[in-house]
C-alpha cells in the first residue's frame, strides 16, 4: 500500500506568536518521518524519526524545550507501539537524555518490560549506550517563562494548558502505516508546566497517549493528561474504529466525549489501517501535518487545511 505518516505538535491555547514555529516544525518532522517510509523503512523507525525532529525543536514541549515541573526541572516521558504484535516501549521521569523516544524504542526492542521510569530508565539507557546530556541543556527560555507565568496565575488542571504562557504546550506525536501495512505510533512530552515532581501523565501510558494495532489503526493524543488517561483516549478512538466507525468520526467523537465528560481539552491524530486520516482537537489550536500521495497537508486552526507538494 501507499505509506502514510501524520504528526501533531500539541493541542492547547497556542499563542499567535508560536504559530509559525509550530507549522514549520511539523512540516520538518513529517518530512523526516516520511523520508524513512519512502526509502523502504518501517513504520516504527519512521515515527521515531518524526518525533526526534520535534524533540530537537524548542517550539515543542518534548526533548529540548520541555516544560518544567514545580522544582524547575525537565521530566520527560515517551511511548512507542508496534501494531504488528502490540509490542510497546515507554519511559517516564527522564531528566538527562536528549531523545526519550529513542530510549522508549529500545525498551520495545530490547527489554522484557514495557514501561521504565526514573532511575531505572536511566540505568537502562546507559546500558544501551545512550549518552547523557546536562539537564540544564534541555531547558529553554520559553519554558522558564512558562513556569514563572504558571506560578503567578496558574491553577494546575483548571486552566486551558498554556493559556498564558509561551512554552506550555506542544507534546508531539506521529502515526504511520508503512508499505507493508504495518502501523506504529510514537508520542513524547515534557508534560505540563508547573506539574508536581514525579507527576506522570498520559503520554507514556499505552491506551491513553499512544495506541497501534495493525488490525485497526493508530492514534497519538495530546492535551490535558489527567483527563486523557482517565478516558483512555487513544484506545477509545481505536475501540470506535473496531466497531466500524471511520477514523475521522471516531477521533471527533472520542475527543468531544472526553471534553464533555471531564471538562478539559485534548486533540488526537489517527490513521486507519487503510490510511484514512482523523484529526480533531477540542482545544483552541493543534498543529498537525501529514503526507499522502506526494502531497503534504498541514494546519493549526479548526477547519484549516493547507497543502503543498511533498518532495524528499
Ligand atoms: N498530554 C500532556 C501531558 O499532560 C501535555 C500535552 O499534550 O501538551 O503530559
Amino acid at each position: 500500500m501507499q505509506p502514510i505518516l501524520i504528526v501533531h505538535g500539541g493541542a492547547g491555547d497556542i499563542p499567535q506568536s508560536r504559530i509559525k514555529g509550530k507549522l514549520d516544525g511539523v512540516r520538518v518532522a513529517v518530512r523526516a518521518g516520511y523520508d524513512v517510509l519512502k526509502n523502504g523503512g518501517n513504520a516504527l523507525d519512521a515515527v521515531e524519526a518524526a518525533v526526534v525532529a520535534m524533540e530537537k525543536d524548542e517550539n515543542f514541549n518534548a526533548g529540548y524545550g520541555s516544560v518544567l515541573n514545580l522544582r524547575g526541572e525537565v521530566e520527560m516521558e515517551a511511548s512507542i507501539m508496534r501494531g504488528e504484535d502490540l509490542n510497546v516501549g515507554a519511559v517516564t521521569l527522564v531528566k538527562d537524555f536528549a531523545h526519550p523516544i529513542s530510549i522508549a524504542h529500545k525498551v520495545l526492542t530490547d527489554s522484557p518490560h514495557s514501561l521504565l521510569g526514573g532511575e531505572g530508565a536511566k540505568l537502562f539507557a546507559l546500558d544501551k549506550g545512550f549518552p547523557t546530556v546536562p539537564p540544564e541543556s534541555l531547558i529553554s527560555e520559553n519554558a522558564k517563562q512558562a513556569l514563572k507565568d504558571f506560578l503567578k496565575h496558574g491553577e494546575f488542571g483548571r486552566t486551558e494548558i498554556g493559556i498564558m504562557d509561551e512554552g506550555g504546550v506542544g507534546t508531539v506525536g506521529a502515526v504511520a502505516v508503512d508499505a507493508n501495512g504495518h502501523v506504529a505510533v510514537a508520542t513524547s512530552t515534557g508534560g505540563m508546566s508547573g506539574k508536581a515532581v514525579g507527576r506522570i501523565g498520559d503520554t507514556p501510558q499505552i491506551g491513553s497517549g499512544t495506541y497501534a494495532d495493525d488490525k485497526i489503526g493508530g492514534v497519538s493524543t495530546t492535551g490535558h493528561g489527567e483527563s486523557i488517561l482517565k478516558y483512555c483516549l487513544a484506545h477509545s478512538i481505536i475501540k470506535l474504529m473496531e466497531d466500524n466507525v471511520d477514523a475521522d468520526t471516531a477521533t471527533k467523537e472520542a475527543v468531544k466525549g472526553m471534553t464533555s465528560r471531564l471538562n478539559n481539552t485534548a486533540g488526537a491524530i489517527t490513521l486507519s489501517k487503510n490510511g484514512d486520516v482523523g484529526v480533531y482537537f477540542s482545544s483552541k489550536r493543534m498543529s498537525w501535518a501529514y503526507v499522502k500521495n506526494n502531497t503534504l497537508f498541514y494546519g493549526i486552526e479548526h477547519d484549516q487545511v493547507f497543502e503543498e507538494p511533498y518532495s524528499s
